[in-house]
């Protein structure tokens, strides 16, 4: 037997992994989302590295991840990651935590992008600006509020804004967990993971979430808003 034919084989494999991983289309069911601005559009708040790996590395491998997880049960394969994540508990257990994760992940990645955008922030306007105070009593004690938040998720995680069935609430969860998978809506989310700000800020948490309420795109959240409450026939 030639010894050196599984060799041969087993490099071909290695070399089609490494060239699947590198390659810039996903082979789905799930993709990854574009980025709505150039990756250096957030500076000086957030770097360019850090969006471009943030994106193409970290968001990315969610994707590919979910739909490897999604492999095992491929009646779910075709759902959106929203209904993924309300109906966690239909999956079968030995994908419930891949899907988790990922489907999280994919998601949660997806709002924090549109959360942001150059040139934006400042303070909410319109029925945003109004739901905000009856909630929160005003903008400042909001911001107040959320920054706490954001500042207290101890480890990994994410801080939210949500609507719960009518009433805003600031949430925060832990690795990849979505708050659509606790029945309530996401309007706005920063990602409190170190990788979303070490290369910049370091450990200094606080400084990238001062700097990041200057990107807020509150036209998005509050297009959210108006989504997660529609007016009344
Ligand atoms: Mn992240």
């Amino acid at each position: 037997m030639d010894t050196k034919r599984p060799i041969a084989m087993l490099a071909l494999a290695v070399t089609c992994l490494l060239a699947t991983g590198s390659q810039a289309a996903e082979p789905g069911p799930h993709m990854l989302v574009k980025l709505p601005y150039a990756y250096n559009a957030l500076e000086p708040y957030i770097d360019r590295l850090t969006v471009e790996i943030h994106h193409d590395k970290h968001h990315r491998a969610y994707v590919a991840n979910l739909n490897r997880a999604l492999e095992g049960a491929t009646a779910y394969s075709a759902m959106p990651v929203e209904e993924l994540l309300r109906h966690l508990d239909r999956l079968p257990e030995g994908t419930r935590t891949g899907v988790r994760n990922n489907a999280g992940g994919v998601a949660n990645h997806a709002i924090y992008w549109r959360c942001m955008g150059p040139g934006m922030g400042g303070a909410p306007t319109g029925e945003m600006a109004g739901a905000i105070d009856v909630a929160f009593g005003s903008f400042g004690k909001f911001k107040e509020l959320f920054t706490a938040a954001a500042l207290g998720r101890f480890g990994s995680g994410w801080a939210w804004l949500v609507d719960d069935h009518g009433t805003l609430e600031i949430v925060t969860t832990p690795n990849q967990d979505s708050p659509i998978s606790d029945g309530k809506t996401p309007l706005l989310v920063v990602d409190v993971w170190e990788h979303a700000y070490y290369l910049k800020y370091q450990n200094r948490r606080a400084d990238y979430v001062a700097a990041w309420w200057h990107l807020v795109n509150w036209d998005e959240v509050g297009r959210r808003l108006k989504a997660a409450r529609p007016p009344a026939q």
